[in-house]
């Protein structure tokens, strides 16, 4: 079929070739204004783009009213239609309640209940899967990311743009010990992995669809790092600053515990260095160990007796302890390795309110 319409095509293109050689120089004038003519039809017929703005919620009864209000108000001017997609992970307050209410009244708002707790990143992920946007915004429900920068973030992806960073200018109210810790996390991560992570890139930001297509399909992992992935997947990206406010109410959900957790998950979900860091002890030690033999003979030729029990004392301790840290360094990795292996589902879904009926789980 298809070869006989291409010669067929090739036949009639044979017979107009003199023809049309004549017509193209003046076809050239006016083909100018049938092109934006044409344009200005295509514009006009297309319809409004999708955004779709994923807000992770959990256990933000007191924030969540304000957020609504905030966001709404800018979405409605944002030039986009949009879909306001709300994920519960597993809030024991009146999130839930709040978030019913909500979506009764606007049809534009979609939520997502998680059936229990699965963890901000797993949220974000499903809000993703769910959404239906040419682009998708990932925030937080407290306010922190102002929703005043959506039009800034919406003009960067008619501009063409697949990924927007959002970088956080000054965070106060994460306190001393939070940014500390932050600083640090970043300065190992980027000694590390092959990879460079903005170090004020935070869980706000903006993907185009055909990105969010690479998150929803290609990055399945179970310790996951969805910041690094946006940073590390390439495409067309802008980085865009934002003075982070302090949370509208409530309080953080993130301890340092957890915090410190999805740290170590992360370095070595995107580094192996660690695990190279025994063969460097291995050599480091045997260096040291051809030393001390050096001097160990000669001292024996000096004084003819064997030398200290400080010395046995100090390379014993020294050397367990490099050894259990090594240990407990391919543990982790080990860790890693079987929940990957496991395959357990990332989140699981309760309910989901006002999806379109194919969207429905
Ligand atoms: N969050 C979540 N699941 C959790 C912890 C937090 O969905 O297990 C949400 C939380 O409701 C908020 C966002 O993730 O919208 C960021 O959390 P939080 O503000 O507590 O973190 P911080 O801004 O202090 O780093
Ligand atoms: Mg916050």
């Amino acid at each position: 079929m298809a070869e006989n319409r291409d010669a067929a095509e090739i036949q009639a293109a044979a017979e107009q070739g003199a023809a049309a050689e004549v017509l193209a120089a003046a076809a050239q004038g006016a083909g100018a204004e049938v092109q934006a003519a044409d344009a200005q039809t295509t514009e006009a017929v297309q319809p409004r783009k999708l955004l779709s703005v994923v807000v992770s919620v959990y256990n933000e009864e007191e924030a969540l009213p304000l957020f609504y209000r905030e966001a709404g108000k800018i979405l409605d001017l944002c030039g986009w239609d949009y879909e306001l997609i709300f994920v519960n992970d597993g809030s024991v307050d009146r999130s839930r309640e709040i978030l019913y209410q909500i979506s009764k009244d606007d049809p534009k708002v979609r939520v997502i209940h998680f059936s229990r707790n699965f963890g901000h990143e797993a949220a974000m992920i499903a809000g993703i899967d769910h959404a239906s946007g040419d682009a998708v915004i990932c925030m937080d429900a407290d306010l922190q990311h102002p929703p005043a920068m959506i039009p800034e973030i919406v003009r960067r992806f008619t501009a063409g743009y697949d990924v927007v960073n959002m970088i956080r200018l000054s965070n106060h109210s994460a306190g001393l010990i939070k940014n500390i810790t932050s600083g640090g996390f970043y300065a190992v991560i980027n000694f590390v992995s092959g990879t460079k992570f903005e170090k004020n890139a935070s869980d706000f930001f903006g993907v185009s669809r055909r990105a969010a297509d690479v998150l929803r399909q290609n990055y399945r992992e179970r310790v996951r790092f969805l910041r690094g992935y946006v940073q590390s997947m390439g495409f067309l990206r802008t980085n865009l600053e934002y003075e982070a406010a302090d949370r509208a109410a409530g309080h953080s959900k993130y301890s340092i515990r957890k915090l410190f957790r999805f740290s170590m998950n992360t370095i070595m979900s995107f580094s192996d260095l660690p695990l190279r860091l025994g063969i460097y002890a291995g050599a480091a030690s045997a260096i040291f160990g051809l030393l001390l033999l050096i001097y160990s003979l000669v001292e024996k030729v000096r004084h003819g007796a064997p030398n200290g029990y400080t010395t046995i004392i100090v390379v014993i301790c020294f050397m367990f302890s490099v050894l259990f840290l090594l240990v407990g360094i391919i543990g982790q990795y080990i860790g890693i390795l079987f929940q990957e292996i496991k395959a357990r589902p990332i989140y699981l879904v309760e309910e989901t309110v006002n999806f379109p009926e194919k969207q429905g789980e």
